[in-house]
């Protein structure tokens, strides 16, 4: 039996622990957050990815606690329609996948899942390691120090733990930052994501969850860095100015943003020509961050944990588990994070003529020819979330 820790409990996590354990491994997961994080909306389980959950025997569970989305309808000036796209009834097409689920429920499902099997310690992180060719010594920022035949690092694209391994990870920025909100359900709202195409770089969204609440997004398009860094009053104060006077439902949104739960994040991906230094290995977004607009952050980040875990348990030696897992792994995320050109400045236009184009554009992606072409602007809606085999557990 191996000793593992893996430091991060939200989505990949959680899922190489499960797999690790399954094998008989002694498996301690640390999170820094104090409990479990509820934060976050709607996210897509696409492709290989419907396929671990399947083999967890979690899949139906995750389906009857989706959003119950029903598709995404785009709105121009005044909140007219553009186009609409129903949800897709498969486990890989459209913008709104058959399994969307809210980040929050996924992660504590998957906790859920593992509990029993896995030690979990909130409220705690990693603060230094050490290895020689035997073993890691970790320490916590609790003081605690322990010795683990192997450290995972799932702990997300801004991980501190990452930095201790692979200093100055690359970060290629979106030039977007989304603020991530959850606000009161109104009699009029439905069950549609909602994305009104506000000009000068702004979108606002809002979409159903299955908890009686609405999920709000207010995405802009900022060559300004730092701004997740900022104190939430800052913040504020920032969304509030840059989304005056946009337009339909923003009103709303911003008179909630002094007290509704928000996560804000400056929209980077990951680029790291490896993703392991001696028994440290990274999975999940730590690994590849490929940002939301990808639409397959979370497919990546449960077939990464699932394929590490099973690398592991076919290889005894880690230096062999971690080329394998790499190989398997490197082309599938170097698709996964291509984004289709003009991403993510296409879908949050500057100019009317932007906005203009955008309409066009979208109404012919939704039109019947089109979609039985499989959708003119190719992968719209579509990352390539089935391009990939999974190994055997
Ligand atoms: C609060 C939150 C809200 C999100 N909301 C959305 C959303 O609305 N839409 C979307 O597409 N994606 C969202 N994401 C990102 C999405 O979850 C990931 O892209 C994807 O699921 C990959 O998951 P991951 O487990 O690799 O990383 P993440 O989901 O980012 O999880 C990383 C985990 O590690 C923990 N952590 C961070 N640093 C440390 C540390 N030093 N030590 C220990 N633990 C640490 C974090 O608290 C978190 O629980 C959100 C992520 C988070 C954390």
């Amino acid at each position: 039996m191996t000793s593992v820790l893996v430091s991060g409990a939200s989505v990949a996590g959680p899922t190489t622990a499960s797999w690790l354990a399954r094998a008989g491994h002694d498996v301690t997961v640390v999170e820094r957050a104090d409990s479990l994080r509820d934060e976050g909306q709607n996210i897509d389980v696409r492709g290989a990815a419907r396929e671990v959950l399947r083999r967890m025997g979690l899949e139906e569970t995750a389906l009857a606690h989706g959003t119950g989305e029903q598709g995404t309808v785009f709105l121009g000036e005044g909140g007219r329609e553009l186009a609409r796209f129903p949800a897709s009834s498969d486990d890989t097409t459209g913008p709104t996948a058959e399994l969307e689920i809210l980040r929050g429920r996924l992660g504590q499902l998957l906790f859920d899942h593992t509990e029993d099997d896995v030690a979990y310690r909130f409220g705690d992180q990693i603060t230094a390691l050490d290895q020689d060719p035997d073993g890691v010594d970790v320490t916590f920022a609790s003081g605690t120090q322990e010795r683990y035949d192997l450290v995972v690092l799932a702990d997300g694209v801004n991980s501190r733990s990452r930095e201790l391994v692979l200093p100055d990870a690359p970060r290629r920025y979106l030039g977007m930052v989304i603020a991530y909100l959850t606000i009161p359900r109104a009699d009029d709202d439905t069950d549609w994501w909602r994305w009104y195409v506000a000009g000068r770089g702004r979108g606002v969204n809002l979409r159903p969850d299955d908890t009686g609440t609405q999920r709000a997004m207010l995405n802009l398009m900022t060559d300004v860095r730092g701004i997740d860094a900022l104190d939430r009053d800052a913040q504020v104060t920032l969304l509030r100015r840059a989304f005056a006077g946009a337009g339909w439902q923003t009103d709303r949104i911003l008179a909630e943003l002094d007290d509704a739960p928000m996560y804000l994040e400056d929209l980077a991906q990951i680029h790291l020509d490896r993703w392991s230094v001696g028994r440290v290995v990274l999975t999940g977004d730590a690994a590849w961050c490929a940002t939301p607009v990808s639409g397959i952050g979370t497919t990546l980040a449960l077939t990464g944990a699932y394929t590490l875990a099973a690398c592991l348990a076919a290889h005894d030696d880690h230096r062999a588990a971690f080329a394998d897992y790499d190989a398997r792994m490197r082309p599938f995320v170097e698709k996964g994070q291509s984004l289709p050109p003009g991403t993510p400045g296409l879908a949050n236009p500057q100019t009317d003529l932007g906005r203009k184009l955008l309409g066009t554009a979208l109404k012919l992606a939704a039109s019947p020819v089109a979609t039985k072409l499989g959708g003119i602007a190719g992968r719209f809606g579509n990352p390539p979330a089935d391009e990939y085999e999974l190994p055997a557990a």
